[in-house]
């Protein structure tokens, strides 16, 4: 359990793509001002749970609490327009618009919002491509970029898939310490990542995923002692 009061608390969530159920219900919690992460082997339903809690799957069922308010009858922009903001592992940048404007893309949904100034000074690189098209972008630059334009519409709740996926070891740890800034600045962060040895300095507690449910469930002190435990679950 979290130590700060939950600002979501997922409980039995179902969801499906079209026949195929998917998610079996999944429980767990995020407390404020938390990072979580999310792990287990491919397929387990990580990118699910994040596409569902955003109400993107065709069906979902269960409970999904988000800053005491029940979202599960909402649809994606209602939940945006809550506060949680999903940046996907494709990234989805627009290749034919520059830098800024795909940061300036996405409408502000809640109060309190990056301005672009502060985007710019949390990934200064950013600033130096700023007119640069979404082609021209390295893959950090790309991750970067989707990063910030979650920043922009005030999300309180950021959900980041697999941020370090294709990016080699110096960006990464770049990446590390921006993740780190976000947190030390207020924001709440639910993370999927493959790369468990990047996440353990990062995260507050861990889930473990196997068959589209939670299975365990660890704190970042607990990680050392759970080991083996932990290359079983997830196969490394
Ligand atoms: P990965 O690291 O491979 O992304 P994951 O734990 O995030 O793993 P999901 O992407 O959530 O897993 O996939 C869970 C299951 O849902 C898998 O069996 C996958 O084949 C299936 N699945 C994912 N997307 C769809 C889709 N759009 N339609 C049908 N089935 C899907």
């Amino acid at each position: 359990m979290p130590e700060a009061p939950a600002l979501l608390t997922v409980s039995g969530l179902e969801a499906w793509y079209g026949e195929s159920h998917i998610l079996h219900g999944v429980d767990f919690t995020v407390g404020r001002g938390e990072l979580v992460t999310l792990l287990g082997r491919n397929g387990a339903g990580k990118t699910t749970t994040l596409k569902s809690i955003m109400g993107m799957t065709a069906k979902r069922r269960g409970s999904v609490v988000f800053d005491g308010a029940e979202t599960i009858g909402l649809t994606s922009d209602r939940i945006a327009r809550a506060g949680i903001a999903l940046c996907p592992e494709e990234r989805g940048i627009f290749a034919s618009l520059d830098v800024e404007e795909n940061l300036l893309l996405p409408p502000r949904v809640a109060p309190g919002g990056l301005t672009i100034a502060q985007i710019y000074e949390l990934f200064p690189n950013l600033y130096e491509r700023r007119k640069s098209p979404g082609t021209k972008l390295s893959g950090g630059e790309q991750q970067m970029l989707a990063i910030g334009r979650i920043l922009h519409t005030g999300a309180k709740l950021l959900m980041l898939d697999e941020p370090t996926e294709g990016l080699a070891p110096v960006i990464i740890e770049q990446i590390g310490l921006t993740i780190r800034r976000l947190k030390e600045a207020g924001f709440t962060i639910l993370m999927v990542e493959q790369n468990f040895r990047w996440a353990s300095a990062l995260a507050d507690r861990f889930y473990v995923m196997e068959h589209g449910r939670v299975i365990d469930h660890f704190v970042a002190s607990d990680l050392e002692a759970n080991m083996e435990k932990l290359h079983r679950y997830l196969g490394v």
